[in-house]
């Protein structure tokens, strides 16, 4: 049964509870391959980074890569789960092209790290999420279908196969089944995407990057009858490649499948593909059990056993991980939650500390970042953190008007001009001629030119009508575009027209 149009979402919600569950696979940033010794890089020319074992040519052997298993308890760790004391990686066996051996080196009933959990915060309410399991395994490579209007393998005439990715360790971290989110069940789901990158950032395994699939999400989402016990089938749609993406794959699979349970249809066990274009998912194929893969113990591989005083030591030795470092820097900045959420939604807390950590006032920093650049941001399409500016350089302009050398719409041209590539914010200062004026001598040409221009205004100040000064400081601020010291100006011109406040 094919349904093109889901059930409008709050009627959805209405008559159906959600149950999510979410896998997501990170490419961990190791320099080389899980079992062999090729590059795992990204973006080298195609087939340049493989070699006997990661193309599964005969007699190859593979050898374990410590650094990814280091990763691997590192993020379990970091996730509150337990480490095994003992376990194996397990043949999966199954065909597709890009997978050379006809079977992918994984784990099984034996995952690295097991039940942990992820605190998030959705709405200002904390959210729990449990964590089944992370095990460690080896990427596929990457097919091209050639030919084709979609890049699809339906309608192309060949494929071609780059084995680069083959044998890259990628992490995999799966949740247990998440219910209870109701309403709000996409932006956990987004949530918890967004949490998990920033956890694995800071743990530095990997770059996260998830437009280049070096983080990718299977999003599963079934539906069950309001009040009903028991939870329904449910589907999993595929390597859901940006955040946004995890929030809409999420809100249209819930609307599709109340369409069809609504119609007296039911859901089909299968994986979907998500599509950015439309915002909805399509059938894939069927799901495959478990007993599909015909797992087995890897025979070519040693059991991994981590020493439990390495665990400990790693364990001692993670970094301050984002939540609490968002709750120290909250109440270092003495922000409300509302201005850190804003500025965790902005992708704006790193660049704000370290433009803190460059010299600039908190407040300072953030309003530049959180407003000028925000904005700017907004206008382009280029993440903030892309934008071609430093917190260096916006911590040198903070410094620039803290000392008077600049007004706020000063620094604002100077902020243009560095994103204009017009140098450092010093260098655009000078090319541009943006410095304020306060010297006496400089203010005084300029006050007697507004003095003459305005002599009505010049009359009222002298009779004592002070409030008239406003205008003349107006005069002066538009003779010298800007850039005259105003509170001097206003003082030079009472003292020009012999009165004082
Ligand atoms: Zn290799």
């Amino acid at each position: 049964m094919t349904v093109e149009t889901g059930m409008p979402y709050a009627e959805a919600l209405d008559r159906f509870e959600p149950v999510l569950g979410l896998e997501t696979h990170v490419e961990l940033g190791t320099r080389s391959k899980m079992f062999c010794g090729c590059a795992a890089v990204f973006g080298a020319p195609p087939n340049t980074n493989v070699c006997p074992t990661c193309l599964a040519l005969p007699g190859a052997l593979p050898v374990a890569n410590v650094m990814a298993i280091e990763s691997t308890i590192r993020i379990g760790l970091a996730l509150n789960c337990s480490i095994a004391e003992w376990c194996r990686f397990a043949r999966k066996n199954y065909f597709y092209p890009d997978m050379p051996k006809n079977y992918q080196i994984s784990q099984y009933d034996e995952p690295l790290c097991f039940d942990g959990y992820l605190d998030i915060e959705v709405d200002g309410k904390p959210v729990r999420i449990e964590i089944e399991r992370v095990h460690l395994e080896e990427d596929t490579g990457k097919s091209t279908h050639m030919g084709g209007a979609t890049g699809r393998i339906h309608g192309a005439d060949y494929s071609i196969v780059d084995y680069n990715r083959a044998g890259i360790p990628l992490v995999e971290i799966v949740t247990k089944p998440i219910p209870g989110t109701d309403r709000l069940a996409p932006e956990v789901a987004k949530a918890y995407v967004t949490e998990l990158r920033e956890v694995m950032r800071s743990l530095g395994v990997s770059d996260v990057r998830m437009e280049e699939g070096s983080l990718r999400c299977d999003v599963n989402v079934s539906l069950m009858p309001r009040g009903a016990s028991e939870w329904g089938t449910r589907t999993e749609t595929k390597n859901v490649n940006s955040l946004r993406s995890v929030e809409r794959a999420v809100r249209s699979e819930i609307e599709r499948q109340a369409e069809v349970l609504s119609g007296g249809g039911r859901i089909v066990q299968e994986t979907r593909h998500f599509h950015e274009d439309t915002g909805t998912t399509t059938s894939g194929r069927s799901k495959e059990e478990a007993q599909d893969y015909r797992y087995f113990p890897e025979p070519d591989l040693l059991p991994i056993a981590p020493d439990r005083a390495w665990v400990a030591e790693l364990k001692a030795a993670l970094p301050e991980l984002p939540s609490a470092k968002r709750q120290r820097l909250k109440a270092e900045w003495g922000l409300s939650d509302l201005d850190m959420q804003a500025m965790h939604n902005a992708d704006a807390i790193d660049l704000v500390e370290a433009t803190v950590a460059a010299g600039a006032p908190a407040a300072d920093a953030r309003k530049w970042w959180m407003g000028e650049l925000a904005r700017r941001s907004n206008e382009t399409g280029v993440a903030l953190a892309d934008l071609p500016i430093t917190p260096a350089q916006i911590a040198r302009v903070t410094v620039l008007v803290a000392s008077g050398a600049l007004n706020d719409k000063l620094a604002r041209e100077v902020l243009e001009g560095v994103l204009a590539g017009e140098g450092s914010p010093d260098e655009v200062v000078e090319k541009r001629g943006l410095k304020i004026v306060s010297d006496d001598g400089a203010l005084s040409s300029i006050i007697d030119e507004v003095l003459a221009a305005n002599a009505d205004a010049a009359e009222k100040v002298r009779s004592g009508k002070i409030a008239a000064a406003g205008a003349l400081v107006g005069g002066v601020m538009k003779a010298s575009r800007g850039k005259a010291d105003a509170a001097r100006a206003r003082a030079l011109i009472l003292e020009k027209l012999g009165v004082s406040e």
